[in-house]
């Protein structure tokens, strides 16, 4: 299996104040198509260390991958150093420059002379265009190793991944075509779904987990003869229920699917999560098609003002209990007049637990057409980690409601 090295370049991820996210992303991505993880480099600002780095990862690896440094101001030293390490000198690429042009006169602003820098590169190397930002990355071959040298904006590297890199690794190193097959889960630990998917592999199929939090995914990487609807059955068997979707997006663009295909509208009544559950549901585009609005009904009186909650309730049973988790879902689905309503109440913590309502006793309701039901759960977590399962969970709720055809 070929090996790859990845460095990652910047002052910021030796001080500490941007985290590396490049590299582990890097590393999974290459890894998928059947590359071997070498070894993670993290170098700063200092022209000679990054030389040195160049070197020692070309000579022990058949593929480099460099993100950063590739800005114009003095400290964006990858193209210098890349040249250095190879004997080459630099000089401005006119294709590259072309490139960085481009970029302002679409935006149509004039270029600070300091962006010619950008366009700077060894003389023997392959610009690679970034559709997403001004610096161009480049490609060098030096004695049997291909080196990349991409963006440090995570975004712009890994478009630039998918567009470049990928496909020239495949085909340098005729890699077989492995199709994956990404099963997302919610409601289910990643621990579990392993027990439950032991003795499943066989031969031309790995599986792989990944707790993207809250959710879980199941990949199955499949040779490329392989049918994957049984295989997909098989799993459906194994995990049941908590598979939202395959090959899809995140929990709150297939719940918008179902609720647009269905002609429906959801609104939301949210008390510990103060308003991220239309937040989620808000970021998927389209959204307006059935996202009809929400309230942030943190206190008791916004919950009787805003939900119409009743106040005896509140007092007989408290705010984080199920009879207010219904009057809310209720009160919020018929005041703005949408299909279902969706409503939380809980304690996320640090303080506010007791010993019959802990710290993560959440409920979650959900009123619609035929009725409202109801869930408590218990998230044995943190602050951050209580809201973020329980937008997950709520979600979910209204996903097992609406995956199925009118
Ligand atoms: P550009 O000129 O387009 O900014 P660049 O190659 O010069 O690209 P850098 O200046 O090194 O990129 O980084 C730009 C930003 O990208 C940094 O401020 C940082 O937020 C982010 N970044 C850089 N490297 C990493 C990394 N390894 N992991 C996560 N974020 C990173």
């Amino acid at each position: 299996m070929p090996r790859f090295d990845v460095i990652s370049q910047g002052e910021e991820l030796l001080s500490g104040s941007t985290v590396d996210t490049n590299a582990g992303w890097i590393c999974h991505e290459l890894a998928q198509i059947g590359l071997e993880p070498g070894r993670i480099t993290v170098v700063g600002d200092v022209l000679d260390d990054i030389r040195a780095v160049f070197v020692e990862a070309a000579g022990r690896s058949s593929v480099v991958i460099c993100t950063g440094g590739l800005g114009p101001t003095s400290d964006d030293l990858t193209s210098d150093a890349a040249a250095a390490a190879f004997g080459q000198a630099v000089a401005s690429n006119p294709e590259a420059l072309a490139q960085v042009e481009e970029r302002y006169r679409s935006r149509k602003r004039e270029m600070p002379p300091a962006n010619r820098k950008q366009a700077m590169l060894p003389v023997r190397s392959t610009v690679l265009v970034n559709r997403l930002g001004t610096a161009p990355g480049f490609r060098m071959e030096e004695g049997g190793t291909v080196l990349y040298f991409l963006p440090g904006v995570p975004f712009e590297m890994k478009a630039m991944v998918a567009e470049h890199v990928i496909p020239e690794l495949r085909a340098r190193f005729a890699l077989p075509p492995r199709r994956t097959v990404v099963l997302r889960c919610m409601g289910i630990a990643e621990s579990v779904a392993g027990q439950k998917m032991e003795g499943f592999e066989r031969p031309g199929v790995l599986v792989g987990f990944r707790a993207n939090m809250p959710e879980v995914h199941v990949k199955l990487h499949l040779s490329p003869e392989l049918d994957p609807a049984p295989l997909i059955a098989e799993v459906r068997e194994r995990l049941g229920g908590v598979i939202f979707g395959v090959d899809t997006g995140p929990l709150a663009e297939v719940v918008g699917q179902h609720l647009r295909a269905r002609g429906e509208t959801i609104a939301t009544a949210e008390s510990c999560t103060a308003g991220r559950i239309a937040a989620a549901l808000g970021a998927i585009a389209g959204a307006s098609d059935y996202l009809l609005g929400g309230a942030v009904v943190y206190s008791n009186a916004e919950k009787v003002r805003q939900c119409g909650v009743d106040p005896d309730v509140l007092a007989a049973f408290g705010a984080v209990s199920e009879p207010v988790a219904r009057a809310l879902a209720e009160g919020i689905r018929t005041r703005v007049g949408a299909t279902w309503g969706l409503a939380v109440t809980g304690i996320a913590g640090p303080g506010g637990g007791s010993p019959e309502k802990p710290v993560g006793t959440v409920h979650l309701a959900l009123a619609g057409p035929s009725g409202t039901t109801h869930k408590r759960i218990q998230l044995p977590f943190e602050r951050e980690r209580v809201l973020l399962f329980t937008v997950g969970a709520a979600l979910d709720l209204l996903r097992r409601a609406v995956d199925t055809p009118t």
